[in-house]
């Protein structure tokens, strides 16, 4: 070993011993006779000294060695006169004896401290510099913590960790897939993994009954803020279950993970929400429920007063922002901005004051007696000092607007609190979901998805009704997870494809192997996936997935470090028989 000691562990009880650390030159000043060395690595600071009096050739080679230096010193503990007791060394120094410059470095694009002069740009292009900063070394090992917390829970729960394979046929979650040309079927690719989801269901059908991995996925989705290309999920499937025990299995890898990576416990159940009654309350299928705020449909009750915006629409909803009437024009007017945005896509924001009196004001006045607006307040359990926020349009769409602007509102008035975590389920998933563009049915989570029982009668005559056994786990207003219970018997099987607009023929070709599989006594199972990124940067207290990568991808899906995606040789095009045309080429 290079050395004896860290440089996170010496402490005042280590006084007097003669240690031997190594690591880098975190920085280092000269003041007066003496030379003051960091010295860094994973575990922290340690303080060198050296004395220009005692040993000046020892201080001289300290003076010239630069930040990232890589050395190896040994000295005896000292007590520091001057300490600092934010740092869990603070109460000690070194006092150099020997020195090894172990490697020199060039002088590093940014400093290596928690707050960097570096650009996202520089940060990512050096990537292993970054790395180098603690906080960002931290964010690297809570995810080590969360992997090592899932793998204990899971096999405590009889899960067993099955490596599925990465060059696959495409899968069925409805994302693009990535690509692999086969050098040696020349004209014939395989798909990078979606998911495992077919794997796992193969796994139920060959009796492993409880399986989960930590697994790569990927999906060749447009660009969207904080996407990876390449993510990884908590993959899980559980035969001879109902949903019930799926959720209760995973609430308890929740409750796991809660309390050993942040020790926190959640005494209640996790709240359970149908999918209507959060978008009809929240306007999300992921409600943040951190805050109340929630919307309520004041549709009738506005309607036949003249007021244009909302007479011909179909939906009016409100929310009401607690202590909030006093705000002025020129907040309510960035409001409006903000629902304007074509993100969202409003045509405009009414709003509504209840003022200390309980008289209500309104941008909508002239249109709404007093009694009116009394209702209004009412109605949407505002009290004096509240400010009323409506919105009207297509239901799904107000609602969907109304959910936003009751995020923004959260966020302004300092609801949403990072440091607070509120998960719930979103249970009753619809099972189908319409594409007005190519006015087909898709399945809402995907093809293997089972409709509940109850609604299977409704699938011909009313498909829009049918509501599937598929859930999320949703924590701060972010979907962490989600499954479902599969179909596992060849009739819904055959039917849901027939919905989706597959020939027997077609569903053959692409998920024949499964349905083969079918028909060999699977048992009935289910399962789910959890982000494995988005998990722990939320446990982070962050709302950034790269932060909690290694090596991520810039949200040009670049990786710039080792500048990727690249061309390849004219002689490796040539083996996999792959012309480029020349007008996709570089563009
Ligand atoms: N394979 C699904 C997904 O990746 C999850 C599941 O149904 O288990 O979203």
């Amino acid at each position: 070993m290079y050395r004896t000691h860290t440089c996170g562990e010496l402490s005042i009880s280590n006084k007097g011993e003669k240690v031997t650390l190594a690591g880098w030159v975190q920085r280092s000043r000269d003041l007066g006779g003496m030379t003051f060395v960091d010295l860094r690595d994973r575990y922290g600071i340690t303080q060198l000294v050296f004395n220009m009096e005692t040993d000046a050739s020892l201080c001289g080679i300290a003076r010239k060695m630069g930040r990232e230096f890589v050395i190896r010193v040994s000295g005896a503990v000292a007590e520091r006169s001057n300490k600092n007791l934010k740092m869990a060394t603070g109460e000690i120094e070194i006092i150099a004896e020997t020195i090894d410059i172990l490697n020199t470095s060039d002088t590093p694009p940014f400093t290596i401290e928690e707050n960097t002069d570096g650009g996202d740009e520089l940060r990512m292009k050096y990537r292993y510099l970054d790395l180098r900063r603690q906080n960002v070394r931290s964010n690297i090992i809570l995810r080590h913590k969360m992997a090592r917390e899932v793998r204990r829970y899971l096999d405590g729960e009889g899960f067993i960790e099955v490596e599925t394979p990465v060059l696959i046929k495409s899968t069925p979650e409805g994302a693009r897939d990535f690509v692999v040309p086969s050098r040696i079927h020349n004209g014939e690719f395989y798909a990078l993994p979606q998911s495992p989801q077919t794997f796992k269901q193969l796994l139920m059908i060959a009796g492993f009954d409880k399986y989960f991995q930590i697994v790569k996925c990927f999906r060749d989705e447009d660009l969207r803020a904080d996407r990876q290309p390449e993510f990884t999920q908590i993959d899980c499937e559980m035969s001879f279950i109902h949903q019930e025990d799926v959720l209760n299995t995973f609430e308890g890898l929740a409750r796991h993970l809660f309390r050993e990576v942040k020790g926190l416990e959640f005494g209640e159940k996790f709240p359970r929400i149908p999918y209507d009654e959060a978008m009809s309350r929240y306007g999300s299928d992921k409600p943040d429920i951190r805050f109340d705020m929630c919307i309520t449909e004041i549709t009738e009750a506005v309607k036949g007063r003249n007021f244009a915006p909302f007479e011909q629409v179909a939906y009016v909803g409100a929310i009401s922002a607690p202590d909030c009437a006093g705000w002025s024009r020129k907040q309510l007017d960035e409001i409006t901005e903000f629902v304007k945005r074509p993100q969202i896509g409003a045509k405009g924001l009414v709003w509504a004051k209840v003022e200390a009196d309980g008289t209500v004001r309104s941008s909508a006045d002239k249109y709404y007696s007093p009694d009116d607006l009394a209702n209004l307040a009412l109605m949407t359990g505002s009290d004096a000092g509240d400010l009323i926020l409506m919105m009207a349009g297509p239901r799904e769409k107000a609602l969907s607007a109304l959910g936003e602007l009751r995020l923004e509102m959260g966020r302004r008035l300092g609801l949403r609190d990072a440091s607070v975590y509120a998960p719930l389920w979103v249970v009753d998933f619809p099972l189908l979901e319409w594409d007005e563009e190519t006015m087909r049915f898709y399945a809402k989570h995907h093809p293997f998805t089972s409709p509940k029982p109850e609604d299977l009668q409704y699938m011909e005559s009313d498909p829009f009704r049918v509501r599937a056994n598929a859930y999320d786990l949703v924590i701060n207003g972010t979907e962490i997870g989600g499954g479902s219970i599969r179909i596992h018997d060849p009739e819904t099987q055959s039917l849901m494809f027939k919905t989706l607009g597959f020939t027997a023929e077609e569903a053959q070709k692409q998920f024949g192997f499964l349905l083969n599989a079918f028909r060999f006594g699977a048992p009935p199972h289910g399962g789910i996936a959890f982000g494995f990124d988005r998990w722990t940067a939320i446990m982070g207290g962050s709302d950034t997935i790269r932060d909690y990568i290694a090596f991520p991808k810039n949200n040009q899906a670049r990786d710039v470090m080792i500048d990727t995606p690249s061309t390849i040789k004219q002689e490796q095009l040539n083996e996999l028989g792959i012309e480029i045309k020349k007008d996709k080429a570089g563009s």
